[in-house]
């Protein structure tokens, strides 16, 4: 852990042995924080929060801009610890833990010396009145195991820029990233305390969520934690941005490029991350009159992936992340089965073979799926995908909104008209048409319904870590 300028090895939450994904064996038994290192996080930030408030901006700028480089600089080691603690295939890593968290570093770098507040003409009398964004001071940070340097680029880099510090608290299923990026920091001269990351399970998250030392929680994870969160955040009346869970829908209408929508669906539900990403679209809703065209290519494509070692380049779908989550999955496809939820058309199985030791799960995809089935209604988080069919348009946007959630969800049409339209319908804070972009740090990202509230990205992002000021000058003599 790294409290202040201090590197720790033990914590009163315990200890955790971090299992590689990938094996099954355990890599490294680490330190979990426990109430007394958050305590000491806490005081420790607020210590630095007055010093980083009052740094010129061009000072704060210099800092992120540096993280960034080093980022860059460091991208391979980044990309290999990525792999080791939650198995995301090697290719896929040097994106998501190097090339995506620099963009945001220097994205939210470069706002430091533009965040701005406003002159407003008020009434009736003579007076100067003006905004200042001032910076809440202690934010925590809690973040999943999927992407964790992504989530520090969407959460840290707008909480510093904005001039708050920060307590991360990564998941003991992946906290080695944020360690590594820990060093970085100090490296790049960010001021000791302005950032402290305490790995730990639910007793740190508890811990730290229920600090009355914490002014403003940036929560991602699953909507169970999230409860938990709030109810913790609710003693000291903290304020919470929850970026949670999705079953986002992907449309697709008899005119769309059927070979480029198919690519896509299977990319990123069962390929990507092996579904493990909140956003990904894990319902593929077609048109009837080419349900059967595209369920014959969307099978044929699945049944080609290769699942296999994540450092194989070769391999595009890696293991999911722990023991529990991969019978967790298997109890989902089980039920599914039982329930006759669907029609399982490929996969469903273990990997076993020489795969056998780590988390491997056959893509499985099933068809005909209800979309009042718990296969249809819930996050599942792995390599599964459900397929459903609509008749006319009205149809695929009452089943695309039929759900709890409301992250994300995409359309494929050639027809502006449709696009449009069923962009305007569908209840969810992404759209992707024809597409799907990875999170651009320049853009508004979060989701409506319980996929939460508040947003990372772009100047949504970096005002949620801001409070207006407001002076009033009197200028009546
Ligand atoms: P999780 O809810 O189990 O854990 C998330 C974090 O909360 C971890 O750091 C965990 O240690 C911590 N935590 C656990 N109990 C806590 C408590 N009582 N108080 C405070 N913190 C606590 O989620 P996960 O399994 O790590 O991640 C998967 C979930 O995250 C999925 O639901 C996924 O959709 C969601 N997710 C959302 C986004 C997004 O941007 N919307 C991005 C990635 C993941």
């Amino acid at each position: 852990m790294l409290i202040g300028a201090e590197w720790i090895s033990e914590g009163t939450g315990g200890r955790y042995d971090h299992v590689n994904p990938a094996t099954g064996k355990v890599q490294r038994s680490i330190a979990l924080a426990g109430p007394s290192e958050i305590d000491r996080a806490v005081a420790a930030a607020r210590t630095a929060f007055p010093k980083w408030k009052a740094l010129p901006s061009n000072q704060r700028r210099d800092i992120m801009l540096r993280i960034a480089e080093l980022l860059r600089r460091d991208t391979d080691e980044l990309a290999g610890i990525a792999t080791l603690e939650n198995g995301a295939p090697s290719t896929f890593t040097p994106i998501l833990a190097g090339e995506l968290p620099a963009e945001y570093f220097t994205y939210y770098g470069g706002w430091v010396d533009k965040l701005c507040g406003e002159a407003i003409p008020v009434y009736p009398m003579q007076a100067l009145d003006y905004t200042i964004p001032e910076p809440y001071g202690v934010v925590a940070v809690i973040i999943p195991w999927n992407g964790p340097l992504t989530s520090i680029g969407q959460k840290v880099a707008a909480a510093l820029a904005a001039g708050n510090c920060v307590v991360l608290k990564p998941s003991e299923l992946a906290p080695f990233t944020s360690l590594r990026f820990a060093e970085l920091c100090l490296e790049a001269g960010l001021p000791p305390g302005v950032l402290n990351v305490v790995p730990g399970g639910p007793k740190g998250g508890e811990a730290l969520v229920s600090h009355p030392g914490v002014d403003k929680i940036s929560f991602t994870g699953g909507g169970a934690t999230a409860t938990k969160v709030l109810q913790g955040a609710a003693k000291s009346l903290t304020p919470v941005i929850l970026e949670l869970g999705g079953k986002s829908a992907n449309l697709v209408f008899e005119d769309a490029d059927l070979d480029k929508a198919v690519a896509m669906a299977v990319q990123t539900s069962v390929a990507t991350l092996s579904g493990q990403g909140c956003v990904l679209p894990t319902r593929l809703i077609v048109q009837d009159s080419v349900y059967d065209e595209v369920i014959e290519q969307v099978v044929d494509l699945t049944e080609s992936l290769t699942v296999g070692d994540p450092w194989d380049p070769a391999t595009v779908v890696g293991p999911v992340v722990s023991a529990h989550h991969c019978s967790r999955i298997e109890g989902v496809i089980a039920r599914a089965r039982q329930e006759g939820a669907g029609e399982l058309l490929t996969g469903g199985e273990r990997v076993g073979g020489e795969l056998s030791g780590g988390y491997y799960l056959q893509p499985t995809i099933f068809g005909d799926v209800d979309n009042r089935s718990h296969l249809a209604q819930e996050e599942i988080f792995g390599p599964v995908l459900s397929v459903l069919r609509f008749r006319n348009e009205d149809e695929a946007v009452s089943l695309a909104n039929d759900t709890k959630y409301g992250l994300g969800a995409f359309v494929h049409t050639t027809n502006l008209t449709t696009a449009h339209n069923v962009v305007r319908r569908l209840d969810a804070g992404y759209i992707g048409v024809n597409g799907f972009a990875l999170m651009p740090p320049n853009a508004p990202f979060g989701g409506v319904k319980q996929s939460g509230y508040g947003r990372e990205g772009g100047s949504d992002g970096i005002r949620e870590f801001v409070q207006s000021k407001n002076v009033y000058i009197d200028l009546e003599s």
